[in-house]
Formats: structure tokens, C-alpha cells, sequence
């Protein structure tokens, strides 16, 4: 300090002074509340403006230092609820795009598969004879009932009593159509794509034969 300039040693004092001073100052009703109630008293100060309830509550905690258990209960339970509202918002909306669907009947088209077809779980999909929608249907091996049909734009419209677990295998398989390919042929011996048997070792191996691999574009 001895070697600082009057007006450098003034502001060093002064700032000694201050921090002694902020801290010796007397906390507010308001300041102790927080510091016990961090989150809580946070998500009071950011709706007090529009929430009365919430500005009721900071006028009584200036005034009592305190909340009743009633007030301290509902206002902890209007802020969990506010979470829990944050939260779902902050999911993203769930996805229907089965675009990569109707690419992988695309590619197998352009690679001269005239009558494609894909099993995966207990589905079966086909393409349309008439126009380029792929209907999915039960079973891979009956084919008897139909659930609707996907389009081009991976859209996909299914028919009055479709059951859930259809749209889930179909977004399963938009998601990751190598793995869930590969997870049929390991399930049931045969190809996705072409529904033979796996007896070479690489099919085996793969749970996909090679070839229809490369002509799925997977
Ligand atoms: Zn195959």
C-alpha cells in the first residue's frame, strides 16, 4: 500500500471498505428466503410480473420473512408444475418421416428389382403396381392384413384400426433400416429383402445376403 499513488491507495481502501460493508450489511427478508430457497425464489422473480400469486407471495416474505407451510406447499407446487411444463416444451415434436422408406424401394427399383419387397418385424411392405406408394401389411409370410401405405414424401396413411406397434416398426425402420434388416435375418435365418434362407457364412454373418445389401442401397 505504501508504494501505491494517493489516488490508488484511496480506491484500495475504498474497496476494502465496500466489501467489508456488503458484507456486514444486514440481509433482507427477502435476500434469506433465497438463499434457502434458491430455485424457488428464482421462478418467483421471473413471474412475479404476471403471476399475482407469485408477487403475493414476495409481499409476504418482505413483510413475515417468511411463507406459511400452505403458501410455502402450493408455491412449490405451482413451480414444479412450471417445470414440468419447460420440460415437454423443451421436447423436440415427434417425427413421422419414413422418407428413407420410400428411398430404399427407390434404389432397389433403380436397381432392377421389378417386384420389390422388405420384411422387418412382423411387417411386410410392398410397392403399389399402380402408382409409387409402398402398402404395409401383416406378417411377412401371410400378408392378409393391410395397415395402410407410405408415400413418396415419406408420409404415410393408414388405415381406421391400424395398432400402434405398426407406426412404431415403421419408424424403427425409417430410423436404422441396416440394423433393423440385419435384426430380422438374425431373428428368422432369411433375407429382408429377398426372403431366402442365409446359408453362406457372410449372409449369416451380416443377417442380410450381400447382394441384396448392395442392390437395397443399405
Ligand atoms: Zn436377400
Amino acid at each position: 500500500m505504501r508504494n501505491l499513488n494517493p489516488t490508488k491507495r484511496q480506491e484500495a481502501m475504498s474497496d476494502q471498505f465496500f466489501d467489508g460493508w456488503e458484507k456486514s450489511k444486514p440481509q433482507t427478508k427477502w435476500d434469506k428466503f433465497v438463499a434457502e430457497n434458491p430455485s424457488l425464489g428464482a421462478y418467483l422473480l421471473e413471474v412475479y410480473t404476471w403471476n399475482d400469486f407469485a408477487r403475493s407471495l414476495i409481499q409476504g416474505i418482505n413483510k413475515y420473512g417468511n411463507l406459511t407451510e400452505k403458501q410455502l406447499s402450493a408455491a412449490v407446487r405451482m413451480h414444479e408444475k412450471h417445470l414440468a411444463k419447460q420440460k415437454e416444451q423443451a421436447k423436440p415434436a415427434p417425427k413421422f418421416d419414413l422418407t428413407r422408406v420410400s428411398e430404399l424401394f427407390a434404389t432397389a427399383r433403380a436397381n432392377d428389382l421389378k417386384y420389390p419387397k422388405f420384411r422387418v418385424g412382423d411387417l411386410v411392405l410392398l410397392p403399389s403396381r399402380k402408382d409409387d406408394r409402398i402398402f404395409v401389411k401383416d406378417g411377412p409370410r401371410y400378408e392378409d392384413t393391410y395397415f395402410g401405405a407410405v408415400s413418396a414424401d415419406g408420409s404415410f396413411r393408414r388405415v381406421r384400426g391400424c395398432p400402434e406397434w405398426v407406426l412404431t416398426s415403421l419408424k424403427t425402420l425409417a430410423s436404422d433400416p441396416l440394423k433393423e434388416a440385419q435384426a430380422y435375418g438374425q431373428k428368422t435365418g432369411t433375407c429382408s429383402c429377398c426372403g431366402r434362407d442365409l446359408t453362406n457364412e457372410e449372409s449369416i454373418a451380416l443377417g442380410i445376403g450381400p447382394v441384396c445389401k448392395v442392390r437395397w442401397g443399405l
